[in-house]
């Protein structure tokens, strides 16, 4: 068990009671005893492997996608890039390259904005892209809303703190983390009765645990708004599903394995999964349209990933293998390509961003 972090939420349930399912992983995740400031976390020495650390290409189409349709809408300046949740910035390094085979995008580009919350992977941030006009910011709030935004959050909103409630017959009741002296470990309990009515819970769930995550929906309502001001556009890529109603989705990952979420806190990566819906509608009540989501390994094959990987394997032959074993991971809907999936928001009245046919606009149905 990390023993700071762990020392911490026991004292604080023992002065305050049970800690909300949200509190527990925001500690987790990114107190300063917490997992995003430990050592190394992402990446194939880490805790978990993300896209962009398993294939140039993905960040290289988010790239390319950003600025097509930076041209599509008539190619605005100055604008702002935003990545929410850089982690080791591998993400921006080949979106910026890629980005720049596009006439105009990289000079129309007056900040880059970093979202990042963790002290040392920001320090890490700023080594590895410090060719880059870069604005660190700590909070999703402090992105500036005055210019047109580009914006990609990769498994941003996996690590944001979901709510846990348990409905039965009875009625509602939040689940709670506490800790139990005779055992000596962390476990689940209930609070008190909150009326169904209070929550905006999926309609059609009787029984069982249903998370909702007010964090997730302020930050995509926050970005919805400056998108309706300023124009341009949002891609976020996350694992998660396309409507609510999954359950109790809570995952801890350490040494690619997964772990049970309260047995270690702050030592291994904690997240769950995206309610791609609520997302959508948070940013659509903000005023941003919403496509898709579309599974990312469709995205990227109508992207063009594969003459894209045809290049590159054309261009070093012998990496042909690793080359193309990267991006079948992110394709092959066993793997990755089908958990993964892509939410486009732009302003309204925007064209359908580069992968989305007009016809996937975001419904309930
Ligand atoms: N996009 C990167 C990293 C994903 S890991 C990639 O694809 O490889 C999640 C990232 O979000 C980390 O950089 C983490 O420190 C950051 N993060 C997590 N919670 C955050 C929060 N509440 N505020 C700001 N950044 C956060």
């Amino acid at each position: 068990m990390s023993r700071p972090l762990a020392h911490l939420l026991r004292e604080l349930i023992r002065l305050h009671g049970p800690l909300d399912v949200a509190r527990f992983m925001a500690l987790c995740a990114a107190h300063r005893d917490g997992y995003y400031e430990r050592a190394e976390t992402i990446g194939a020495a880490g805790d978990f492997v993300t896209a962009p650390e398993i294939s140039q290409v993905f960040g290289e189409l988010v790239g390319l996608a950003l600025a097509a349709h930076w041209r599509a809408l008539g190619c605005p300046r100055p604008v702002r890039l935003v990545d929410y949740g850089p982690g080791r910035g591998t993400l921006l390094v080949d979106l910026w390259r890629a980005a720049g085979t596009v006439p105009g995008f990289r000079e129309a580009v007056v900040e880059v904005v970093t979202v990042e919350r963790s002290r040392r992977l920001a320090a890490l941030q700023r080594e590895r892209l410090a060719t880059l006009p870069l604005r660190p910011v700590r909070d999703p709030e402090e992105v500036p809303d005055d210019l047109p935004l580009f914006a990609v959050a990769n498994e941003f909103f996996d690590a944001l703190p979901v709510r846990q409630f348990v409905v039965t017959e009875a009625g509602v009741r939040e689940r709670l983390v506490t800790f139990d002296e005779t055992r000596g470990r962390f476990v689940f309990t209930l609070g008190r009765a909150v009326p169904r009515e209070a929550l905006r819970l999926p309609a059609a769930v009787r029984e069982g645990v249903v998370e909702v995550s007010p964090a997730r929906e302020a930050v995509a309502a926050g970005l919805a708004a400056r998108l309706a001001a300023g124009g341009g556009l949002a891609l976020v890529i996350d694992y998660g599903e396309k409507g609510g109603d999954f359950g109790d989705s809570l995952q801890a990952v350490s040494r690619h394995r997964r772990v049970d979420p309260l047995a270690t806190p702050g030592e291994a990566d904690i997240s769950s999964l995206v309610d791609f819906a609520a997302l959508a509608r948070a940013a659509e009540e903000a005023g941003a349209r919403a496509f898709g989501p579309l599974p990312q390994g469709a995205w990227l094959l109508r992207l063009g990933v594969r003459a894209r990987l045809a290049r590159l394997v054309a261009a070093a032959p012998g990496r042909r293998a690793e080359l193309e074993a990267g991006v079948a991971r992110l394709v092959d809907p066993a793997a990755m390509g089908e958990r993964f999936k892509v939410l486009a928001l732009g302003a309204p009245g925007d064209p359908p961003p580069p992968g989305f046919g007009g016809d996937e606009r975001w419904s309930s149905g």
